[in-house]
C-alpha cells in the first residue's frame, strides 16, 4: 500500500509538471479541493467528454442532449429532496481539529479487515502455488475467519445505522467508531465529537438587495436540469418512450473531506444520462445499462480485472436498484460511475411541487403515466484520474535508463503527433512545419525543435503523445520521415504522404466508438 501511495504522489506531481492539473489559484497557495486543468489536461478532458457524448448521442437514435443552466429555481432542490436530505454525517477529532465523514471512517475500517484477509490469501498463494485453493483457505484459515467475522459484524451494524427509521442513526454511528477504537490518523487519539449532519449544497443569493434577493443553490448534480426539461424535450423532440436525455456539466458539493486529488472535488463535472421508460421494464433496462456502461469503460483496454460492480445494499427510498462501477485506483477500488433505477420519484416530485402534469401519453397502451427512469452518472474528473493512474509508468529500459511514459489510449491523448526537425538548419524546420500545416486539420499536432531528439521523445512520452515524426537530411531528398511509436519505441521510415492514413485511424474517437456497436 505504501508503495501505491508513493506512485499516487508521483502521478499528482506529474499532472502538475506536465500541464495536466494545477491547484486552483495556485499563486495564492490553492483552494481546498478545487483544481484547474492545464494545456494538456483540458485536451484529455475534452476527449473523455467527446467519447462519452458520442457514445450516448451519436450511437443511440433515441438519446438527445441538453445543456441546462447551473442556477435553477430553488424549489427544484426542495422537490428533489436535496434541501432536506443531501447530508453527510460528520465528526471532528478534538485534538487534531480535523473533520471526517463518519461513514467513511467506518468504511475505511471495513477495508482494513478486507486488506488483512487479502494479505493472508496472497501469502498462502505464494507458498502453495498452483495447488492453492482459495475457497478452502477462506473457509478454514483461522486468521481469515477471525477477520471475516469482524468484517461481517461491522458491516451488519453499519447497515443498521445507515438504514435506521427516520434517517441515519447518528449516535449509533459514533458508538461504532468508539467500539472499533478508530483513531484520528493525524492525532492518533479517540477524542471524537458527536456525529452531526451537514448539508453539502453551496448557496448564494440572486438579485440586487433593493429588489429582494432569493437564496439559490449551485446544483449538486446535473440530473435535475434534465428532469425539469423532460416535458420540453419530449414534446419538442416528439420523443417516444424509451428515450434518454444526456448532459455534461459542472456540479458543486461542499465536501467535508477533500482527499485524493481530483477524486473528491468541491467543483467537478458530471456526465449524466436519464433514460425514460415504461414502468415495469426498469429492471431489464437497469441490467442493459449496466452492461453498456461497463463495455464503454473496458473498451479503453485497461483490463477487465480493474473494474467491478458494487451493488448498493442501502437503497434510497425511491430507488429499486443501484450499482457503482468501481475502478482499481492506487488507493483501492473506487466509484467512478453510478447507475441507478430511480422509479418515477423525480418526475412525480416535480409534478407535485410545480403543479404541472408531467406524464407521457403512450399511444400503444392508450393511457398516460409518469415514466420510470434509469440514470447513468459518471464524474469526468474521476474518469480522468483513473485514466492517468492506469497510464502512468516508470519504465525500465534495456539500456538501464528509466523513462516516464503515459500509455494513454491514443484517441484520448492530448497531442496525437509531434514533429521534430533533426536540426534547426537546411530547411528541416520548414519541412516539419509543412507536415504540421497539412495534418493539423485532422488531429492535434505539436512542433518541437528544442533539445536533442532523445529529450524531445521523453517529453512527448510524458504527455502520452502516441506518435513522433523526425525530419532529417533524407527527408529533404525523398520525402520520408522516421515515425516513432510511443509504447514500443520502434521507429520506421514512412513516406510523408502516408502519415495521415497511418495515424488518423488510430487516434480518432471513431476508432473507439466502432468497438461499442
Ligand atoms: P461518493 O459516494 O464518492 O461521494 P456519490 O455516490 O455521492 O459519490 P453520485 O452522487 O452518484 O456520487 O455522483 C455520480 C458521480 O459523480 C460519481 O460516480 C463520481 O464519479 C462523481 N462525483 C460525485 N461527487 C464527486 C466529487 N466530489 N468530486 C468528483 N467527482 C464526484
Amino acid at each position: 500500500m505504501a508503495q501505491q501511495e508513493e506512485v499516487f504522489k508521483k502521478i499528482v506531481s506529474h499532472c502538475k509538471e506536465y500541464g495536466f492539473v494545477f491547484p486552483s489559484s495556485d499563486i495564492y497557495d490553492g483552494l481546498g479541493a478545487v483544481y484547474d486543468y492545464g494545456q494538456n489536461g483540458v485536451e484529455l478532458k475534452n476527449n473523455i467528454k467527446q467519447y462519452w457524448w458520442q457514445s450516448m448521442v451519436l450511437l443511440h437514435e433515441n438519446i438527445v442532449g441538453i445543456d441546462a443552466a447551473i442556477f435553477m429555481h430553488p424549489t427544484t432542490w426542495k422537490a428533489s429532496g436535496h434541501v432536506d436530505a443531501f447530508n453527510d454525517p460528520l465528526i471532528d477529532n478534538r485534538d487534531s481539529k480535523k473533520r471526517y465523514r463518519a461513514d467513511v471512517l467506518i468504511e475505511d475500517q471495513m477495508a482494513k479487515y478486507e486488506d488483512k484477509i487479502q494479505k493472508e490469501i496472497d501469502k498462502a498463494r505464494k507458498k502453495f502455488g498452483d495447488a492453492f485453493d482459495e475457497a478452502q483457505f477462506r473457509a478454514t484459515n483461522a486468521r481469515v475467519l477471525e477477520n471475516q467475522q469482524k468484517y461481517d459484524a461491522l458491516h451488519h451494524r453499519f447497515q443498521e445505522v445507515m438504514n435506521a427509521e427516520g434517517g441515519i442513526d447518528l449516535e449509533g454511528m459514533k458508538q461504532i467508531i468508539l467500539d472499533e477504537e478508530i483513531v484520528c490518523p493525524i492525532s492518533g487519539t479517540r477524542n471524537w465529537t458527536d456525529v452531526r449532519q451537514f448539508n453539502l449544497m453551496f448557496s448564494t443569493e440572486m438579485g440586487a438587495a433593493a429588489e429582494g434577493t432569493s437564496k439559490i443553490y449551485l446544483r449538486p448534480e446535473t440530473a435535475q436540469g434534465i428532469f425539469v426539461n423532460y416535458l420540453n424535450v419530449q414534446k419538442t423532440g416528439r420523443m417516444k418512450l424509451p428515450f434518454g436525455i444526456a448532459q455534461i456539466g459542472k456540479a458543486f458539493r461542499n465536501e467535508i473531506v477533500a482527499r485524493q486529488f481530483i477524486f473528491r472535488m468541491r467543483e467537478f463535472e458530471q456526465m449524466e444520462m436519464q433514460f425514460f421508460i415504461q414502468p415495469g421494464t426498469e429492471l431489464d433496462w437497469f441490467a442493459k445499462w449496466k452492461e453498456t456502461r461497463m463495455k464503454w469503460h473496458q473498451n479503453l483496454g485497461f483490463g477487465s480485472e480493474n473494474y467491478r460492480f458494487h451493488d448498493h445494499d442501502k437503497l434510497a427510498h425511491y430507488a429499486n436498484a443501484a450499482t457503482d462501477i468501481e475502478f482499481h485506483m492506487p488507493f483501492g477500488f473506487k466509484e467512478v460511475e453510478g447507475i441507478h433505477s430511480r422509479t418515477n420519484f423525480d418526475l412525480s416530485q416535480h409534478a407535485k411541487y410545480s403543479g404541472k402534469k408531467i406524464e407521457y401519453f403512450d399511444p400503444e397502451r392508450n393511457e398516460s403515466y409518469t415514466p420510470y427512469v434509469i440514470e447513468t452518472s459518471i464524474g469526468v474528473d474521476r474518469m480522468f484520474l483513473s485514466i492517468m493512474c492506469h497510464s502512468y509508468e516508470e519504465e525500465q529500459l534495456a539500456d538501464g535508463q528509466t523513462r516516464t511514459v503515459l500509455h494513454l489510449p491514443a484517441a484520448l491523448a492530448p497531442v496525437k503527433l509531434a514533429v521534430f526537425p533533426l536540426t534547426k538548419k537546411d530547411g528541416m524546420p520548414e519541412k516539419a512545419q509543412e507536415i504540421i500545416n497539412d495534418l493539423r486539420f485532422h488531429f492535434n499536432c505539436k512542433y518541437e525543435e528544442k533539445d536533442q531528439i532523445g529529450k524531445r521523445y521523453r517529453r512527448m512520452d510524458a504527455i502520452g503523445c502516441p506518435f513522433c515524426v523526425t525530419v532529417d537530411q533524407q527527408t529533404l531528398q525523398d520525402n520520408t520521415v522516421t515515425l516513432r511509436d510511443r509504447d514500443t519505441m520502434e521507429q520506421r521510415r514512412v513516406a510523408i504522404s502516408e502519415l495521415r492514413g497511418i495515424i488518423e485511424d488510430k487516434v480518432s474517437i471513431t476508432s473507439l466508438l466502432k468497438n461499442l456497436l
